[in-house]
């Protein structure tokens, strides 16, 4: 549906201050995946257009990094300011383009200004060191310095987020940098460079470049002398391809890539916490997001209350385009992703798993999938194995804690695990046991910005957010002096 916030929105190239047309004139279709209509066209850069980009973000490299990190920082605050004034403007974009619930944008929105507040605070903390050698012959001086261009490229489930984690400890650390935003949701991303703009932040320090040609303007990109990081964000698939395409100048990668997050209840939780929890954990940003849990296991006394409560409660979630005030739930992205959601489901009812709720696509214009609860889930079914991406929520058995910590680890990914259970003592242990980069404790979310956000195994390389977010857009120089 056309709203008044997309028609306000720049539809060009952000490119050295200037927007400016593809070198070609081409263009990018925008939908709203809640009917399916097009509702805008933007500017879809070229391979020159991007080279064009890495040479602004270049230029503009030296005088930024030179300036007062306080200034800096002052800048990022500004920017944090804007957002929030223009909170439900953005809300607007994220809810049409991506189609999430509007409370759920307005969050996103919140979240992803937070990032420029916290690395606000953090571009005065670039610490060192001095220090005196073990010999006592000479001093040691470690220096941090910025990294130099950065390359950004983001998905579409968090569109204000995932460019703002990356964006704000760039900017504080010194470094320039060139957005390319995923096709399905350029729009918000190039809100944000006009917000940027407004905020300060000189020509060229920020380009925004969205593309519908993402892999041969990134690899050309990558290619280029002046990029020296490159920060993803997406399925470990394409990271993959993005790391091999790195690895030829060795650049510097930073990657947050998919999940298959375990959701563990022991028989001793409390039950209404845990489905409380899982609610969060599945729903959030339409179960769309790299942190949902994908995989719940229940220890066997539990589970059957456990699934009918969590059954109950998804019956109850209002399913509609992510503009009306009562939607709890929006659509899925594209017709893709339900296609791929329907067959996970169809494979795990082929394999003995009961439907307690939702299971099939919904009629009509755009992407719906219900709330979906599936119980008594094949160990092998795919649903357990692979990224759902959606409403989906498939409930196994386990006995115990080995068996627990065993079952949790049992993917090649690493991002999030949620462990619910009275006993903290039990919880930590199995925190400590278990192979990802955060461990929700009786909650559903642990998305924070002053907390070190990534995976361990195939779901990522470095951390965002935190004081770890400001170290990926650092190089440590190491001086030997005498005096
Ligand atoms: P995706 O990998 O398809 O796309 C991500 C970005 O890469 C988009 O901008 C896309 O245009 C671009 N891209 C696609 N193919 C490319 C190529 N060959 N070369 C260069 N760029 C390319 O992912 P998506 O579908 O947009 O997002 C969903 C995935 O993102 C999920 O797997 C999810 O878990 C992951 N994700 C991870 C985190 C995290 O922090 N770990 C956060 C959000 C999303």
């Amino acid at each position: 549906m056309l709203i008044d916030e997309v028609r306000d929105v720049p539809k060009d190239l952000f490119i050295a201050g200037e927007w400016v047309a593809a070198s070609d004139g081409a263009r990018l279709e925008v939908e709203d995946p809640s009917d399916g209509q097009v509702i805008a066209s933007v500017a879809s850069a070229t391979v020159q257009d991007a080279i064009a980009a890495v040479e602004a973000a270049s230029r503009a490299g030296a005088a930024w990094a030179a300036k007062p990190p306080r200034e800096r920082g002052e800048v990022l605050r500004r920017a944090f300011d804007l957002m929030m004034t223009r909170q439900e403007y953005l809300a607007s974009l994220i809810v049409t383009e991506n189609g999430k619930a509007r409370d759920e944008a307005r969050g996103e929105v919140a979240y992803a200004a937070e990032f420029l507040r916290w690395f606000s605070e953090e571009a005065v903390r670039a610490e060192g060191s001095l220090s005196i050698a073990p010999s006592g012959a000479y001093r040691m001086l470690v220096l941090r310095q910025p990294v130099g261009v950065a390359l950004f490229v983001t998905p579409w489930n968090f569109p204000a987020a995932m460019a703002t984690r990356k964006i704000g400890p760039a900017l504080a650390a010194g470094c320039t940098v060139v957005l390319k935003p995923a096709s399905e949701t350029p729009l918000t991303a190039l809100a944000l460079a006009a917000i940027f703009q407004e905020a300060g932040v000189p020509d060229g320090v920020v380009n925004v470049i969205p593309s519908r040609s993402s892999a041969r303007v990134v690899e050309a990109m990558l290619r280029d002398v002046r990029v020296r990081k490159l920060s993803f964000t997406g399925s470990t698939e394409v990271g993959r391809t993005l790391l091999a395409q790195a690895a030829e100048r060795v650049v510097k990668c930073s990657m947050e890539l998919g999940g298959n997050a375990p959701f563990i209840v022991f028989a001793d939780a409390d039950l209404d916490a845990a489905v409380d929890a899982a609610l969060m954990a599945k729903l959030r940003s339409g179960g769309e997001s790299c942190t949902a849990a994908n995989r719940f296991y229940v220890e066997t006394p539990l589970a059957q209350e456990f699934a009918e409560r969590l059954a109950a409660k998804m019956r109850q979630i209002v399913v509609g385009p992510g503009r009306d005030a009562r939607t709890q739930l929006g659509p899925l992205i594209n017709q893709r992703t339900r296609a791929k959601i329907d067959g996970l489901v169809r494979d795990a009812v082929a394999g003995g798993a009961r439907v307690l709720c939702g299971g099939v696509p919904m009629d009509g214009p755009g992407y719906f999938f219900p709330p979906t609860v599936l119980s008594s889930v094949a160990r092998e079914a795919r649903v357990l194995r692979e990224e759902i991406f959606g409403p989906v929520a498939p409930i196994a058995t386990f006995d115990g804690m080995d068996e627990a910590v065993a079952l949790a680890n049992d993917t090649e990914f690493g991002l999030v695990s949620f462990v619910n259970t009275r006993d903290l003592g039990k919880a930590l242990a199995v925190a400590e046991r278990i192979e990802s980069g955060m461990v929700g404790i009786n909650r559903g979310v642990v998305s924070d910005p002053a907390a070190p956000f990534g995976g361990w195994k195939q779901s990522g390389l470095g951390r965002e957010g935190a004081h770890d977010g400001l170290l990926e857009y650092l190089e440590t120089k190491y001086i030997a002096a005498s005096w």
